[in-house]
């Protein structure tokens, strides 16, 4: 994936078949897509896949997409999330077209819904929120006409310019369209398309106390960008006889084409704003940006690749049937390229300390790690050796099984890069808890092996005591350990209890740059690693990006 660096390897889909016979028909000359997010939240793994559609088609057709803000709602909607949604955007390796706001066009939609009423397809409406959603009907009765429904276009024309002008309060009028209130489809039942709301908008400011709803807004602004496929999920199916009928009755600049595909559902995760708010709000996560959350701010944190999630969206490909995508798939898009493109290092989380006794004191010795094991573009890096080192706690055991490979009493190791040793005797406090480990090494055994062509099991990493950093590293896990936490009563009962492991005594080689570094490293036999946003020379923190391999398999299988 990451030798393409067109990054274009999407494979044939039902969108792009009628983009393919629109072309062929003659129809457009130019595809032009767009993304839509409300900016009410941060961006998460589910938005990443209509991201990867939307522009994706439009650079392979060489065609445009344009970033647009849905902003229709003052209250829930900040410039916070404009900013981050555009940053999130820019780091998939995405570049819109334009990037308008909803709210750019609201002149425009005013004379849009002026331009209904003088139709006769649009009346204001003097009836509550509640009477109006009791007239509603149901999928099997039909609903019932508003008293107000015939009101004259002249009084309709005053009233709703009155309600522009702040004569009345919240909920006092409402703008309905005139279509059908026995329609079978809920959605023609003379939708509201107006709504008084006296609230500050980010963009606007005062100037507006009616705001446009959803789907009068959508289509309006699709059809003024000159959208000619506009690509939503399947909840909006229908919602399309509604989207054609505005632009069917209006005078629009062309007629977009809606098309709907499924929703992107993952295993062991939520992907829903107003969700995922709630982690953050209660503090439950460290903000949006959380390593744990499936927000793109948190994967970047965490060190996913835009490659690897481009790559991720390309192989679940796009569809009009739901589904659940596995956790492995997006998972193993990760550990795919990291493993092609991530640097070797070696740090140690839980370090034992080891002393070489018959290593002099005052002697150092400088290994060269090859930075990737078969790839010698990537170069080498000076390892320092010296007479102290530390290993990790659990590659030493006490009354160790014959089948355990790596350090215990009068066993014998390859230090990585470096020499055998062998540990002689452990040295305990008084708890009882191995401090300590002596050992001798194998002068003739530098570089891995020896003269008498002596075998040893178990290579083991190390850092030398001397040279190495101290660091945080923190473990992540999977946030939720239920398949399906959307469907969890209290969401508090799906959080996994071991998604963060924190260590705080970690060592890491020298070569191990304590600031954030475009793409993590693999710390040799540990996983991927990459430092934290808040890491620092003083304070070194490391997230693990992701294990070497899928440990939940097994857990599932387990389970089933
Ligand atoms: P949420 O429920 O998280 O707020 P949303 O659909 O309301 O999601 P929007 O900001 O309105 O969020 O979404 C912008 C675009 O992203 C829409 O076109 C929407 O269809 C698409 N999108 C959102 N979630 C997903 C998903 N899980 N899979 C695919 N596309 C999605
Ligand atoms: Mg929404």
């Amino acid at each position: 994936m990451s030798s393409d660096p067109e990054g274009s390897t999407a494979a044939p889909n039902f969108i792009r078949d009628i983009i393919d016979r629109d072309l062929k028909a003659g129809k457009y000359e130019r595809i032009i897509t767009r993304f839509p997010p409300e900016p009410n939240g941060y961006l998460h793994i589910g938005h990443a896949k209509s991201i990867c559609l939307n522009f994706g088609i439009a650079e392979d057709y060489n065609g445009y997409c344009n970033l647009r803000f849905d902003d229709t709602n003052p209250e829930k909607e900040d410039q916070e999330y404009i900013d981050a949604i555009r940053e999130d955007v820019r780091w998939l390796g995405y570049q819109w077209h334009s990037n308008p706001s909803a709210s750019d066009y609201f002149d425009q939609l005013y004379d849009y819904a002026v331009q209904l009423i003088r139709k006769g397809l649009a009346f204001v409406d003097t009836q509550s929120p509640e009477q109006i959603r009791e007239q509603r009907g149901t999928l099997t009765e039909p609903g019932r006409n508003s008293p107000y429904r015939d009101r004259s276009i002249e009084e309709n024309l005053d009233l709703f310019e009155r309600m522009k002008a702040g004569e009345f309060a919240d909920g006092e009028h409402c703008l309905r369209a005139r279509i059908d209130m026995a329609s079978p489809n809920i959605n023609l039942r003379d939708p509201v398309i107006y709504r008084i709301r006296h609230a500050t908008h980010h963009a606007t400011g005062d100037k507006w106390c009616i705001y446009p709803m959803y789907d009068f807004t959508h289509c309006l602004s699709d059809a003024i960008e000159g959208i000619t496929h506009s690509l939503c999920t399947l909840e909006f199916e229908d919602h399309r006889p509604l989207y054609d009928w505005f632009l069917d009755q209006l005078e629009t600049p062309c007629h977009p084409q809606q098309i709907e595909f499924a929703r992107l559902q993952l295993e062991y995760t939520l992907t829903s704003k107003r969700k995922l708010n709630q982690l953050v709000r209660e503090g439950i996560v460290d903000g949006w940006d959380d390593p744990r959350m499936p927000t793109l701010s948190g994967m970047r944190r965490r060190g996913f690749t835009p490659e690897s999630i481009r790559h991720f969206s390309d192989v679940i490909g796009v569809t009009k049937k739901d589904s659940t995508i596995q956790m492995g798939v997006l998972e193993n898009s990760l550990r795919d390229d990291l493993n092609e493109r991530a640097e070797r290092r070696m740090a140690v989380l839980d370090p034992l300390k080891v002393t070489i006794i018959n290593y002099p004191e005052d002697r150092e010795e400088i290994f060269e790690g090859k930075n990737h094991p078969q790839k010698p573009e990537f170069g080498t890096r000076e390892i320092p050796f010296s007479r102290e080192l530390y290993i990790e706690r659990d590659d030493f055991m006490e009354d160790a099984p014959r089948k355990f490979f790596r350090l215990a009493p009068g066993r014998e190791v390859r230090l990585r890069f470096a020499y055998y040793i062998t540990c002689t005797k452990v040295i305990k406090n008084d708890a009882g808890e191995v401090i300590e480990l002596l050992c001798e090494y194998d002068p003739e055994s530098r570089g891995g092996s020896t003269p008498d062509g002596r075998k040893v099991k178990g290579t083991i990493h190390w850092v030398s005591a001397r040279h190495a950093r101290r660091a945080t590293v923190r473990v992540y896990d999977r946030l939720f350990n239920i398949k399906d936490p959307g469907r969890a009563k209290d969401v508090h009962d799906a959080l996994n209890p071991d998604s963060l492991r924190t260590y705080d005594n970690a060592r890491i080689e020298p070569a191990i740059p304590a600031e954030r570094q475009p793409l993590a490293f693999q710390f040799e036999r540990l996983g991927y690693f990459i430092a934290d946003t808040h890491s620092t020379q003083e304070q070194p923190i490391f997230n693990r990006t992701m294990s070497l391999r899928d440990s939940w398999a097994k857990i599932e299988k387990q389970q089933a």
